[in-house]
């Protein structure tokens, strides 16, 4: 496997595009990062010390639907009628089905205002959003499921369904060198704690879904992690329990934020653990907020009451809402 690193900075930065089998067919792409000129020039770059060029990609699987992995997917297809592959829960996104657009941006608007995001703030988020539209393709995709196996030059890789940080974010596993390593998206990160509510607002119960992810993470004992953005993980297990960790005390966080200054949206909740906020942190900020908000109610610790949400339960033990750090070891 090689792995060729871009330099953008739109989103978290420095996507990573993994190659497999690039002296044998099918040659295939993990994730192929943003539609820029910039990056097209990076990826052509990196195929080419390779031997490669756009045409011979037989193949790209795609880890989720967000725009810096899937963005130069279409422009690929083009050259080389590649098969590019998708979790059928983010497919309908990824292929630009306008339904599936509307209805994501329909619901965005709604939780902005649900969220209690003032009006300026929401509009320079959407105008945000608008101009990065372009930045994703739309390609013709083939969904899978969890467990599907793929063959590519280089050994077959295996589908495991991580979501949280988006709804079909997969990760794909492989014998690699130290042993079973995983191919893991946005799911953990080396540097970023990956953001959940806020980066794929169709998911359900956000963060219990991304916890059960982090303990899947930490139960399948993978040797090495390759994410989508900078340096490979050693340890991917430490990575998770790390993560849970945040969120632990970001759980204590919301709550203290609850207790001193009484019911809240997320909009007040984020400004307070987060600050000023611009861009897609317009997005990412109250949404984190919210994820953790709507786990504390799905656990009655709060309530949503119309001046916004209710600290029910005073001292809650935490315990019972992130994962202990020793209990998932
Ligand atoms: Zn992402
Ligand atoms: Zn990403």
């Amino acid at each position: 496997m090689n792995r060729i690193q871009l330099g953008n900075e739109v989103f978290e930065g420095q996507n990573d595009v993994y190659v497999f089998g690039a002296d044998a067919d099918p040659t295939t792409l993990v994730d192929c990062g943003v539609a820029t000129p910039e990056t097209r020039e990076q990826l052509t770059a990196g195929l080419s010390e390779m031997g490669l060029s756009l045409a011979d990609i037989d193949q790209i699987l795609l880890t989720h639907w967000h725009e810096d992995h899937v963005g130069l997917a279409d422009v690929i297809q083009e050259e080389s009628d590649a098969t590019v592959r998708v979790h059928s829960a983010d497919a309908p996104l990824v292929a630009g089905d306008e339904d599936a657009r509307n209805a994501m941006y329909d619901r965005q608007r709604e939780l902005l205002r649900e969220w209690g995001v003032p009006a300026d703030a929401r509009e320079e988020l959407l105008a945000f959003l608008d101009g990065n539209a372009e930045l994703a393709g739309s390609p013709t995709v083939e969904p899978f499921e969890e467990g599907a196996q793929f063959r590519t030059g280089e050994g077959d890789l295996e589908a495991i369904h991580l979501p949280g940080h988006a709804a079909g974010l997969s990760g794909f596993v492989f014998d690699g060198e130290t042993g079973r390593e995983l191919l893991s998206g946005d799911a953990i990160l080396p540097h970023y704690t990956p953001n959940v509510g806020g980066a794929d607002i169709r998911v359900e119960r956000p963060l219990a879904q991304y916890l059960d992810t982090l303990v899947r993470v930490i139960d399948e004992e993978f040797d090495r992690a390759w994410p989508g953005h900078r340096d490979v993980i050693e340890d991917p297990a430490g990575r998770a329990r790390e993560i849970i960790g945040h969120h632990r005390e970001r759980t204590g966080n919301v709550v203290n934020v609850l207790r001193e200054h009484g019911p809240a949206d997320a909009w007040t909740v984020s400004a307070n653990l987060f600050g000023e906020l611009s861009s897609i942190h317009i997005l990412h900020g109250p949404g984190e907020a919210y994820a953790h908000l709507d786990h504390l109610a799905a656990h009655d610790v709060v309530e949503r009451t119309d001046a916004g949400y209710r600290l029910v339960d005073d001292d809650p033990a935490l315990d019972g809402l992130v994962p202990t750090v020793e209990s998932v070891e």
